[in-house]
């Protein structure tokens, strides 16, 4: 099945009914570009940079990251890369940074607050990503945002750091998308208010389920309260692919759900599609894909909304997979 599934990896993904799905890679830094085209990613729904961070022992200059960025746009041509701002906090510690300890770090000064807090870390960035952008179909993403205020300030450093670039006759991206992850309840709550500014939204399955669930998602103590399927989980995802449909934007997912090939029927009955996982997943996926029928799966999504549990959705999904 594997081999089967390897043959056709390369070709994009339509349901049984015609409907394209894209398939997407998640990466982590430029060394994970070849695995995700072997495999057949039709683009990059998630490049996390926290690497450039966490591999360095100062805070990567704008040159540094503009490299980094460049690669892995001119690796995938013309094919969509979604770029993730700095997702620093949480339990990823940057010994230079400094960072204050926090009781609940989760709960705490992470991502895109980090990012608004820290100007001129985040425009640093920003700089490198609108440099980069000229290399490729760059799209920007901001990780762990909760309200619209956060969005309208990241947006207004972006535009700030492309006045500067451009002042200063260094060429910039001419347009890129501009989007945000879904990974906080209440970004799922109030995806209709948040998806009439940003150009698309990726539903953060790792974070919106321990989020949505209060179980820390590297806590073996709670790890049997930790599911993804949870049907609450699932009704957030469908609020946030309705609310895309709504504004006319695309809803992706890049959570690790999304790479889970029996839950695939599923996610694109809820609305999803584009669908961003690790390499090795992306073969399988893409057959799970194929074997779709939009009208089943719409009906599946309406089952699994009303279930008690995750266990309860798994087990609607082997009835359809089997
Ligand atoms: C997520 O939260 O689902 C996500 C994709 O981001 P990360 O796993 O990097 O927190
Ligand atoms: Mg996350």
């Amino acid at each position: 099945i594997r081999e089967q599934a390897l043959s056709q990896a390369n070709e994009d993904a339509y349901t049984a009914d015609g409907k394209r799905v894209q398939v997407l890679a998640n990466i982590g830094s430029p060394a994970d570009v070849d695995a995700a085209l072997q495999n057949g990613a039709e683009g990059v729904g998630l490049f996390r940079t926290e690497f450039l961070y966490l591999e360095n022992d100062h805070w990567p200059t704008e040159e540094e990251q503009y490299q980094a960025y460049r690669k892995v746009l001119e690796a995938f041509a013309d094919k969509p890369v979604v770029i993730r701002t700095l997702d620093i906090g949480g339990d990823k510690d940057l010994p230079y940074a400094k960072l204050p300890k926090e009781e609940n770090p989760f709960l705490g000064h992470r991502a895109i607050r980090f990012c608004l807090a820290n100007p001129d870390i985040f425009k640093t960035q920003l700089r490198a990503l609108l440099r980069a952008g000229v290399h490729g179909d760059l799209w920007v993403m901001f990780p762990m945002v909760e309200n619209l205020s956060e969005v309208r300030q990241a947006k207004s450093l972006l535009s700030e750091c492309r006045q500067e670039l451009e002042l200063a006759g260094i060429e910039v991206a001419a347009s890129i998308q501009i989007g945000i992850m879904i990974e906080v309840p209440a970004a799922a709550v109030n995806a209709d208010q948040l998806a009439k500014e940003v150009d698309f939204m990726s539903i953060g399955t790792n974070d919106l389920t321990q989020y949505t669930l209060a179980a820390d998602r590297g806590n073996e103590l709670v790890a049997h309260l930790y599911d993804a399927a949870h049907p609450a989980v699932l009704r957030l995802v469908k609020k946030t692919c309705d609310a895309a449909h709504e504004a006319g934007i695309i809803a992706g997912m890049c959570g690790e759900l999304a790479g889970d090939p029996k839950m695939t029927e599923i996610l694109v009955g809820l609305g999803l599609h584009e669908l961003s996982m690790s390499a090795g997943a992306i073969p399988e996926v893409k057959v799970s894909v194929r074997q779709v029928s939009s009208n089943e799966a719409h009906q599946l999504a309406d089952e699994v909304l009303l279930a008690e549990d995750g266990d309860q959705v798994r087990a609607i999904a082997e009835k359809t997979n089997s």
